[in-house]
């Protein structure tokens, strides 16, 4: 398939819609960013790669590193995490904390804030270094070494973070964060400030294609149940409250960030990265998802 003539052709139609969304402000350092921007990288796990418009710029990926430390905790010990974390859809934001109180401080998933600083804190008790360890796994995988953490974007969550600090205070009260909340929250808006583009971002998650292998290398990232797991995970959990409706438009396992990156997996088959800032009520890129189900009309890959 002609996947470059694709990716012009979405390009073309999303033209008359760019700017549309609201740009996640709630982060004062991302309200500042150009919600025209867009751009989408497509990488095969035959070797192909593909890209358009804004590719090459970095943005913050925000939630989509949830991905990378749940990659890091499951692969110290995948049984013991879902003691502390669900595997369930939440139905509400992703940065809610109502659920909480009543499921006595166990997050729905991995993917909502909860569930993901409850993976930090596995992260931070399993590394003396735990920046330096999720790092460490962006750079083997996207193969990019200039990877670093925007650490304005980072400052600035730090600063405004107060939601962040009541629902990981709040699971501690329940015992479900064993580390120091300040450092277990400094690592995961360190994660969040991850900067990287849409080349980097489809490279680096093409191993959730390839039963866990990254092509490239033949390293093996993960076993291949985890790798299965973790693209249910993204099917289930990975569009917070819009889970529902992205696997009814477009059907791929995949995970947004309030940056405005999105990551979708076609297994077997390739990693596809789309970034437009400008977001739907639920967090998720409004015109990512809208390309996204483009390619899936013109190419026909969906998981169903
Ligand atoms: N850093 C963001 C937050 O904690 C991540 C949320 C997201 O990308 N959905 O609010």
């Amino acid at each position: 398939m002609l996947y470059q003539q694709v990716l012009q052709q979405i390009f073309k139609d999303i033209q008359p819609l760019l700017g549309q969304g609201k740009v996640a402000d709630y982060i004062p350092a991302l309200a500042k960013i150009d919600p025209s921007k867009f751009g989408m990288s497509i990488h095969t796990v035959s070797g192909e790669k593909f890209s358009i418009g804004d590719a090459k710029e970095n943005f913050s990926i925000q939630s989509i590193s949830k991905i990378y430390t749940l990659v890091l905790a499951m692969a110290q010990d995948n049984v013991s995490i879902w003691d502390r974390v669900g595997r369930e859809p939440s139905g509400s934001k992703f940065n809610s904390l109502v659920q909480l109180e009543y499921e006595s401080g166990i997050p729905r998933n991995p993917f909502i804030n909860a569930g993901a600083h409850v993976i930090t804190d596995i992260v931070n008790s399993s590394y003396d270094s735990p920046k330096s360890a999720i790092l460490s796994l962006v750079h083997k995988l996207s193969q990019n070494l200039t990877i670093n953490y925007d650490q304005q974007v980072a400052s600035s969550e730090q600063e405004t973070g107060n939601r962040n600090y009541a629902m990981c205070y709040f699971m501690k009260s329940f015992g479900n964060i064993k580390n120091d909340v300040y450092k277990v929250l400094d690592t995961y808006f360190h994660q969040c400030a991850l900067a990287m583009n849409c080349i980097d971002l489809s490279k680096s998650l093409l191993f959730l294609a390839n039963e866990g292998v990254m092509p490239s290398t033949g390293e093996n990232i993960i076993s291949k149940k985890n790798s299965d797991r973790l693209n249910a995970l993204m099917l289930t959990c990975g569009m917070y409250d819009a889970v529902g409706d992205f696997a009814y438009r477009i059907g791929l396992p995949a995970k947004s960030g309030v940056g405005g990156g999105i990551v979708a997996i076609v297994p077997g088959e390739m990693s596809i990265a789309v970034w437009s800032p400008g977001l739907s009520t639920s967090g998720n890129s409004l015109l990512g998802t809208k390309a996204l189900e483009l390619f899936v009309n013109y190419t026909g890959k969906t998981i169903f």
